[in-house]
This record gives structure tokens, sequence and C-alpha cells, in this order.
């Protein structure tokens, strides 16, 4: 069975299922590897008989994630088949992003902090293509911003006085921008505060015609925040291209609260965000502290980038 996706950066909503619909039916032949690292290619184990491990981190006597063929993001003019022995080293660790003939210029080698805008047509006007980090406050957005450009305290910039409320954008290699948005969620920001934000952040979302993806923050190292669940189906009802990126993986003690591990809770989340979508989500597990993902995201980037500009 050779599986062809079709460009799938939008993603429809279903906002009342059919009770008969099944969103993710399992494949009646799934497939198993072992490792999915990309870098450096391991031995492909495949088999058809089991599904594959999302993750080559977990510790030796923990059991590992898996994933099925149709829980896969496969980016547009990619093709998966069940009986493709390289499938394994195809996805991106910790992640159930395919990666496709688009993966190419990934590396930062440039950054540098551009402007701070308060409205969507303030933002800056040359046509590059960008990538918005949002979260809940406190998710790590700023430690991931600095990990990906290598960079100590570039994301500092968003957090001073005055810039904190703004869309802040930074731009890469002289070619693409990457925009650091206000953390929601705050509870001791003014009610006005928070419904400005919600203002002018959907506006964005919704007109910056630039936008390739949202990259949703979501904590990993504890349960399912109702807001953070809020934010995934306002952005799925509005067909806002999303990406989901897990911080804090690193993060493995049990917690009194929930006592889930990482892998747990994104598994949780995406069972319950699942029916705003009709295609399932790119997800990505990240440490900041360990760098964890670092890779993965910018050449999950790098595609749809690359693809964008192609189309
Ligand atoms: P922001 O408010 O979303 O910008 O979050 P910050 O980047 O300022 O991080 C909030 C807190 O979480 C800080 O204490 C960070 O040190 C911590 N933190 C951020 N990322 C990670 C991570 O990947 N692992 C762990 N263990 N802590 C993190």
């Amino acid at each position: 069975m050779v599986v062809t996706q079709l460009p799938r950066f939008h993603y429809l909503v279903f906002k009342n299922p059919p009770p008969s619909f099944k969103f993710f039916p399992k494949p009646k032949v799934p497939i198993k590897s072992t490792a999915s690292t990309l870098f450096s290619a391991p031995k492909s184990t495949l088999s058809t008989t089991e599904p594959i491990p999302i993750t080559d981190f977990s510790l030796p006597d923990e059991p590992k994630l898996e994933i099925s063929l149709d829980k896969l993001f496969v980016p547009p003019e990619t093709q998966v088949s069940c009986d493709d022995s390289s499938l394994s080293t195809r996805i991106l660790k910790g992640s159930n992003i395919v990666l496709s003939k688009y993966a190419r210029d990934a590396q930062v080698v440039q950054a540098e902090f551009v402007k701070s805008s308060v409205r969507t047509e303030d933002c800056p006007s040359d046509g590059l293509p960008e990538f918005a980090l949002v979260g809940r406050s406190n998710v790590g957005k700023s430690s991931l911003l600095n990990s990906l450009v290598r960079r100590k305290r570039l994301a500092l910039t968003s957090k001073k006085p005055g810039k904190t409320q703004c869309i802040n954008h930074f731009r890469i290699n002289d070619s693409w921008y990457l925009v650091d948005l206000p953390g929601y969620g705050y509870a001791s920001a003014p009610q006005e505060l928070r419904t400005d934000w919600g203002k002018f952040t959907k506006d964005y979302f919704i007109n910056r015609s630039t936008l390739v993806s949202v990259f949703l923050l979501i904590d990993a190292s504890i349960p399912a925040k109702k807001i953070d669940l809020e934010y995934a189906s306002w952005l799925g009802q509005n067909q806002v291209p999303m990406t989901l990126i897990f911080t804090k993986c690193d993060k493995r003690k049990k917690k009194k609260n929930g006592g889930k591990r990482p892998e747990e809770n994104v598994k949780d989340f995406q069972e319950l965000i699942c029916g705003f979508f009709q295609t399932v989500p790119p997800w990505i597990m990240t440490s900041s502290v360990t760098n964890q993902g670092r890779d993965e995201i910018l050449l999950h980037m790098a595609q749809l980038r690359n693809y964008w500009l192609k189309h």
C-alpha cells in the first residue's frame, strides 16, 4: 500500500464529528523501526508487524512510544509506503515528521532582531517567510528561541519592557523570520491586556500572508492545560497551519501532579486535540537543556519554508 499525501499545510476541522467517524484509524499493516536517527541513517529494522517507535531516547527500562503510519505528518509531494525500508530513517527523531526533498538549508548562521510591532500591518513587508513561536508564559519559548539561533540572550529582546506584548521579528540568514509572540495565560496580566493580546495575535495569525506555520509550544513535563487545548482548537478551527513543539522533555522525573512522563503527556495531548484536525499536525519533542529537537525543528522549518517559497 502506498500512501500519497496531498498538500496539508492547512488542516480541515470537524467541529462536531459524527460519532462513527474515526479520525486516525489504525493502518492494516503497521510498521516498525527501532531507531529514527536522521543524520546518521541507522540500519533499518523495518518490519511489517509493529508500529514505529516515535523516539529513541527513552531509558532502557521504559516502554517506547510507537507511532502508526496514519499518525505521521507527511509533507506534500512526499510518498510513504509500508514496505519502504528507508522510512524509519526519514522520520525526524522524537517527532512524527517525515522528511521531504525540501528539507535543506536548515542551519542558522546569522540571526538579528529586526523590529517589534503592535499591529499586523506594522510587521516587516519584505515578503520573507516566517514562523511564529507562541505558548503559555513560562513554557520555555525564550529558551527555545535562543537554542534555535545558538545565542544565549537574543530572546531577551522580547522580554524587555514594552516589547513583551509585541510581535517581535528576528531575521535569520537574511532569508526568513522567527517571530516571537507574547506568551498567553499569564494569570496576573490585567484582563484588558489579555483581551488585547487575543485580538492582535489572532489578527496576525489570520492576516499575515507570509506566515508559514505557527509553532505552538506545549510543556510536556506537565499534563495538558485547558488553555493550551483551547489554543490548539482555535488554530485548528481557523485553519492556521500549526506545528506542536513539546518543551522540557528532559524533565523525566515523575511529578506529584499527574505523575506522567513527557512521552505520556505528549500522547495525551494529541489524543485530546485530534478532534480539531482532519489530518495529524506535525509535532516534535524538544528540550532547551539538552538541545533535543533543535536540529529537527530547523529541518522541519526548512522543508515547510522551501515548499512555501516554491508554491
Ligand atoms: P518563556 O516565558 O516561555 O519565555 O520561558 P523561559 O524560556 O523564560 O523559561 C521558563 C523557565 O523554564 C526557566 O526557568 C527555564 O530555565 C525553564 N526551561 C525552559 N526550557 C526548558 C527545558 O527545555 N527544560 C527544562 N528543564 N527547563 C526549561
